[in-house]
């Protein structure tokens, strides 16, 4: 089938699929800051979390492009791909550095829905951006490493069966470069959580399963360092291009999703009697804001081509993120306004996606360290950090 039919289709089968989890399925979760776990199942079901996994293993074998369709098209319905994206982008951390034996081992399992590979553990609240300062330590005693540190923010951790995590294996006061020293391990959620573990969940003004954790002298087997050891910091960058395109489509989804919601409402609510898009001061708004998705979109297209072409797309993966993110934003913001007071109101679900599109501006990258990186790695402009 020619790739552009593909998507097509895949993105009428994604958008059937989400067609079954309306509105009033995502407020209710919303309200109980539950965890979407029968959308997730159907997403799993249906193979979509699996795109990225090549067909020897048994996942789909497609490529970012048609992964981030199948994320937009959540975010476009209403729903919210923050409950399962971190799958998608952990994936590739896997297939590119994992061995033969822990791929033969995971991969299938994961691609068939029996195992969940939805954690991954950066942050930690001393050390926020500045990655390479990470505190947590892997010690090695034996065939094991004991982890003890901290970690926060670290989302879906409760509802995976697996974490990547990034920990520090050598000393920072013994390497040349703060970027050595790290590494990755595959934590297998379900032995370590009352062993070492402990995981507390933290409440945020929308509804994203985000927790904290706590190791204290956690053990593991040796053979979940992911890669070599001390290149952790390496791989992470790698899977980061990724990463930021699939958040990149997710706030087009949620681009959209604001547009169609403002220009309905907009033709609709009758004040003065006309309709309220029928003052520029309304309709103005939405049309610059449907413009600035539609260009972000432009941006994320080619980002996601350069990507499975294996081109270097990081400037690209960079500006896709900051647009759709600001773009997304931007929507919001217009369609609350549009929607007046009932922009406020939860039963028009504005506020809750809302509260869902602002996370973008601050994770997994913030604006302002996307902003360094263009001006530091594409102008060549002083290091600011
Ligand atoms: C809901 C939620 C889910 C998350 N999920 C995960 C997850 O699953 N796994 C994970 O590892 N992390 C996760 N994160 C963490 C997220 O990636 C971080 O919050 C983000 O990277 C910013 O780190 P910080 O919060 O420590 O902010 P800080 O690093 O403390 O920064 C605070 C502010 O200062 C700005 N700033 C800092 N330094 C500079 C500088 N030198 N120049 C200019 N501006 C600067 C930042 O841009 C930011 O706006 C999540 C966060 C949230 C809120």
């Amino acid at each position: 089938m020619a790739t552009a039919e593909l998507q097509h289709d895949l993105r009428n089968a994604v958008r059937d699929l989400c067609r079954a989890f309306p509105d009033s399925y995502w407020r209710e979760l919303d309200a109980a800051r539950g965890y979407p776990d029968a959308f997730v199942k159907a997403l799993t079901d249906a193979g979509y979390l699996a795109a990225l996994i090549p067909e020897e293993y048994g996942g789909s074998g497609l490529g970012v492009m048609e992964a981030s369709i199948i994320l937009e098209e959540i975010n476009r319905s209403g729903g919210n791909a923050g409950a399962c994206h971190a799958q998608m982008y952990t994936m590739g951390t896997l297939l590119r550095h994992g061995s033969d034996e822990q791929k033969r081992a995971f991969l299938p399992k994961i691609a068939a829905g029996a195992l969940r590979l939805q954690a991954f553990g950066v942050t930690e609240p001393t050390t926020g951006s500045d990655t390479t300062q990470l505190k947590t330590t892997a010690t090695r005693k034996g065939d094991q490493y004991i982890v003890r540190g901290q970690k926060v923010w670290i989302s879906r951790a409760e509802h995976s069966d697996l974490l990547l995590l990034v920990v520090r294996t050598t000393p920072v006061e013994q390497v040349k470069k703060r970027t050595e020293g790290l590494s990755i391990l595959l934590v297998d959620l379900r032995t370590a959580v009352g062993h070492g573990l402990t995981i507390r969940p933290i409440r945020t003004m929308m509804n994203h399963a985000t927790t904290e954790l706590f190791f204290d002298d956690l053990a593991v087997p040796v053979d979940t360092l992911v890669g070599a050891e001390g290149e952790g910091f390496r791989y992470l960058l790698d899977g980061l291009n990724a990463e930021r395109i699939l958040i990149a489509a997710e706030c087009v989804g949620d681009g959209r999703w604001f547009i169609g919601r403002a220009t309905r409402y907009a033709n609709e609510r009758v004040v003065f009697n006309r309709p309220i898009g029928q003052n520029q001061g309304v309709q103005f708004p939405i049309a610059r804001a449907h413009v600035n998705v539609e260009a972000a979109d432009l941006m994320r297209v080619r980002a996601a081509e350069l990507f499975d072409r294996g081109e270097a797309c990081g400037a690209e993966a960079n500006m896709a993120k900051l647009l759709a993110a600001d773009a997304s934003w931007e929507a919001a913001n217009v369609a609350v306004q549009t929607h007046g007071g009932f922009g406020f109101a939860e039963d028009y679900d504005i506020e809750r996606k809302f509260r869902e599109t602002k996370l973008y501006q601050v994770a997994p990258i913030s604006t302002n360290m996307i902003l360094a990186y263009m001006g530091e790695h594409v102008l060549g402009l002083p290091r600011s950090y």
